[in-house]
């Protein structure tokens, strides 16, 4: 496909600016004075080329995309219509309280919801992603330990089922990392727990469900363990679909946590963003919150700050329009729509295993939350036929291939989240499409090997990609730097 520099003539445009109506200023920059070198493309070929461009990839309106513990479901378009509304972008953060009084109010009634879905008391919307919130909740964790002068909490206990920002974050936070291994069932290892927790620790993060899929049975033991050895205890709610409406961290004796809105409160994600991170807390922690909290008064709402704050996160209010796709999503739903949605990632999560579970082995056979893993150590050694293979033959079936090698923790690991979104019909489609994925594993492993064949991008090197990405564009007739 051509880019778009490469489309076009000299004179094509699809634009006609209006005559410039202010001074021209001739500042001495340089370069100044030479052509820009913009595309000459008219309207037509502007459209056609990103249609081209939007046909090589695939989302959420494509098909099927069950990418495990990145919860890529269907997010309503009337979201869209409601962040779009210019009451919510035609405004500028520095406005009076008195003219935004209702985007006040949007952050406000979306926080209470939030927190009675979360059981927590008090609740930041600063923070622009999930690892952002574990930052935050983190820094809320170190001021409380810091405020009653007990300077020797300084270990962040992390068990290896926990989603990768978990480490990532408390060393940024400045803590030692304490890593404890699962048992065999996958949940936290209580013994090891117990001989980690002391002292020393400012905390323990958990993941829940965590990154096999399962909701940790000794839930209550695990906080009142990290209690005992007075630390406290952060949830990672990024991914509350299998959750919420049901159970609530807040009663499961967690101080600190954070959920993703645009994971599981529905604003489309990938490439980067906008997210949001909200970080929930305990009573006892508000006064620690980053940014400032919009309080409800007779006169109406106003800004005030937190007390002993541990200082921005991220400018002004977080990504707020985020927040508002959540509160229309949440609105939209009900209170028994929040807790269909989670029974329903649940069912399809389960029913996906639950038929394929004969020819692709459970890493944790036991019943799953949203999301499940699968071991395909057998087929790699059997058939020679990897996880990475399994994932690119579903490209040529129009599905997104799940999330691979991934937890580190399993082999040759496949992990699905269907998201409570999808049909039976799709999910029976993607149970067939695996079936005939295994079966052609059997009998002619080398097409395998080539899958996809119908992908706009067939196999890259992946690592190359990664560590020696081509993000420039030389012109044709330009003259290269021999250094570059
Ligand atoms: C996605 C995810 C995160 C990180 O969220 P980002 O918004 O990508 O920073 C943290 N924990 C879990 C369990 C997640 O699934």
């Amino acid at each position: 496909m051509k880019l778009i520099f490469e489309r076009g003539m000299e004179g094509q445009r699809c634009t006609i600016l209006p005559d410039c109506d202010v001074p021209e200023i001739c500042l001495d920059v340089p370069g100044r004075g030479l052509p820009l070198r913009l595309p000459h493309v008219s309207e037509n070929e502007i459209s056609r080329h990103y249609t081209e461009l939007a046909g090589q990839v695939h989302g959420v309106n494509n098909g099927f995309y069950p990418l495990g513990s990145c919860t890529m479901k269907y997010n309503p378009k009337v979201n869209e219509e409601a962040a779009a509304l210019p009451g919510f972008t035609d405004i500028h953060p520095l406005q009076p309280e008195d003219t935004v009084q209702g985007c006040m109010k949007v952050l406000d009634a979306a926080k209470q919801m939030l927190l009675e879905i979360t059981g927590m008391d008090d609740m930041t919307m600063q923070p622009a992603a999930g690892a952002h919130g574990e930052f935050t909740g983190l820094l809320l964790i170190k001021a409380y330990h810091d405020s009653r002068g007990d300077k020797k909490r300084t270990k962040i206990i992390v068990p290896d089922s926990a989603h990768g920002t978990n480490p990532a974050s408390a060393a940024m936070a400045g803590f030692e990392v304490v890593n404890i291994p699962s048992g065999e069932d996958g949940c936290v290892d209580l013994e090891k727990l117990r001989e980690a927790a002391g002292e020393d620790t400012a905390g323990l993060m958990l993941t829940n469900p965590n990154t096999v899929g399962l909701f940790d049975k000794n839930i209550l033991a695990i906080t009142s363990i990290v209690h005992e050895a007075g630390g406290l205890a952060y949830y990672d709610g990024a991914n509350l679909n299998a959750v919420m409406g049901i159970a609530r961290p807040g009663d499961m004796g967690f101080d600190v946590m954070h959920i993703n809105l645009h994971k599981t409160f529905s604003t489309p994600h990938g490439g980067g963003g906008p997210g949001s991170g909200p970080v929930g807390c305990k009573a006892f922690l508000k006064e620690f919150l980053p940014g400032l909290q919009p309080a409800k008064s007779e006169a109406g709402y106003t800004f005030t700050a937190p007390r002993r704050s541990v200082g921005r996160v991220k400018m002004f209010y977080g990504n707020f329009l985020v927040v508002v796709k959540a509160l229309t999503y949440l609105l939209v739903l009900g209170r028994e729509g929040v807790r269909d949605a989670s029974r329903n990632a649940v069912l399809n999560a389960n029913y996906m295993m639950r038929k394929l579970q004969d020819i692709y082995p459970m890493a944790y056979p036991e019943t799953c939350m949203h999301e499940f893993v699968m071991c395909l150590e057998n087929m790699k050694h059997d058939a020679d036929v990897t996880a990475m293979d399994v994932a690119k033959a579903l490209l040529d079936y129009g599905i997104h291939p799940p999330t691979m090698y991934f937890p580190l923790i399993v082999h040759e690991a496949l992990m699905v989240e269907p998201t409570e979104t999808e049909s039976r019909e799709t999910l029976d489609e993607a149970i067939r499409a695996f079936r005939e994925i295994y079966d052609c594993a059997k009998k002619d492993a080398l097409r395998l090997h080539e899958a996809p064949v119908h992908a706009y991008i067939r196999r890259p090197d992946e690592v190359q990609a990664a560590r020696k990405p081509v993000l420039r564009y030389f012109f044709p007739d330009a003259v290269r730097n021999p250094a570059q």
